[in-house]
C-alpha cells in the first residue's frame, strides 16, 4: 500500500510532469472508484492542473477553477503516467484501470487497482476537506514537533503498532514504515502508547522523522515505474520474515496484527523473545 513517501513521490512526479498541462477528459472505468457526483467528472474538461499535493495518503491533483482530485489509493492501487495514451476509449468494468486522465496533448495518467478488492477512492471536490478521510486527518506524520507527535500518540490509549498507523492520530504512515520506524526506535509493536517513557517517545519520533524523510528521499525522483521496487529495497524488516535482522543478527518474525501481519526483530524489538500470535492462539485453543 503506498503510504506517505510514496504518495509524496506521486505527487512531485505530478508536479514535475502534469501541473501546467490541460485536462481534455476524465475517464471513469470502474464506476465505483468515483465516489462524488457533483460536480460532475466534465467539470475539468478544458483545465489547466494548477498542483499536486497530499493530505497524509492522499493524492491532491488541484485544477483550476477551484476543484481538487482526491484519490486514495488503497492497498492496490498505483498511478500510471504516460506520455501518449492510447486514443481509443475506456471500456468500463474491464482491466485493472479506475479511472484514466487524459491531457490536451494526448499524454496522461491512469489510476490503476489490482486484485478483486476494488478499494481505490477518487473524490472531485472543491474542498478537500469535503472528503471524509481527510476531514479526520491528524497531523501529518512528517510535519508534527517534537511536543505535538508525543500528545498525538499519548491521545490514543492502545498498541503503538496500531496507534501509530491510525490516521486520525497521524497523517502517513501505513503498514510497512510502522515496522520500519518500531525496529528502529527498537520498541515492541505490542508497547501501549500512554505508558511510553519519555525517553521511548523521543526516540520513537526521531525514528519516524527519520525512517519517513529517508523514504521519501529515495523515493521522489524515481519516477512512479520503479518506485515499488525502490520501496521494496529500503525497508529492513517489513515483509522480511524469516530473513536475519541487519542490526543484530536475530531472524525478523511475523505475527497477524489487524486484518494483516507486522513484521519485527525479537532482537532490537522484544528482548529476544517472540511475541504471541493472539489469532493462532485463540484458534488452537
Ligand atoms: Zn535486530
Amino acid at each position: 500500500m503506498p503510504e506517505l513517501p510514496e504518495v509524496e513521490a506521486l505527487a512531485a512526479d505530478l508536479r514535475e510532469r502534469v501541473v501546467g498541462r490541460r485536462i481534455e477528459r476524465v475517464d471513469v472505468a470502474a464506476i465505483s472508484a468515483l465516489k462524488t457526483f457533483d460536480p460532475p467528472p466534465t467539470a475539468v474538461h478544458g483545465h489547466q492542473v494548477t498542483g499536486a499535493g497530499r493530505h497524509g495518503k492522499f493524492l491532491d491533483l488541484e485544477i483550476e477553477g477551484g476543484l481538487h482530485l482526491v484519490v486514495h489509493l488503497a492497498r492496490a492501487g498505483w498511478l500510471h503516467y504516460r506520455d501518449s495514451l492510447p486514443p481509443t476509449p475506456l471500456k468500463p468494468g474491464k482491466g485493472p484501470i479506475a479511472l484514466r486522465v487524459r491531457l490536451a496533448d494526448g499524454g496522461g495518467f491512469d489510476l490503476t487497482e489490482q486484485g478483486t478488492q476494488k478499494k481505490l477512492a477518487a473524490y472531485l471536490v472543491a474542498d478537500p476537506k469535503a472528503v471524509p478521510g481527510v476531514a479526520k486527518l491528524g497531523p501529518d506524520a512528517l510535519a508534527a514537533d517534537a511536543a505535538t507527535f508525543a500528545a498525538r500518540i499519548r491521545s490514543r490509549r492502545g498498541q503503538i503498532k496500531g496507534v501509530l498507523t491510525d490516521q486520525d492520530v497521524l497523517a502517513g504512515i501505513g503498514n510497512a514504515y510502522s515496522d520500519e520506524i518500531l525496529h528502529r526506535a527498537r520498541l515492541s509493536p505490542f508497547a501501549i502508547s500512554d505508558r511510553l517513557s519519555e525517553a521511548q517517545m523521543t526516540t520513537l519520533f526521531e525514528a519516524t522523522t527519520t525512517v519517513l524523510t529517508d523514504a521519501v528521499a529515495r523515493s521522489v525522483g524515481q519516477g512512479a515505474a520503479s518506485l515499488k521496487g525502490e520501496k521494496r529495497s529500503g525497508l529492513v524488516v517489513h515483509a522480511r520474515t524469516g530473513l536475519p535482522c541487519p542490526v543484530c543478527g536475530d531472524l525478523i518474525r511475523e505475527v497477524s496484527f489487524a486484518d494483516s501481519s507486522l513484521q519485527y526483530c525479537p532482537g532490537c524489538q522484544t528482548g529476544g523473545k517472540p511475541l504471541a500470535d493472539r489469532r493462532l492462539s485463540r484458534l488452537l485453543r
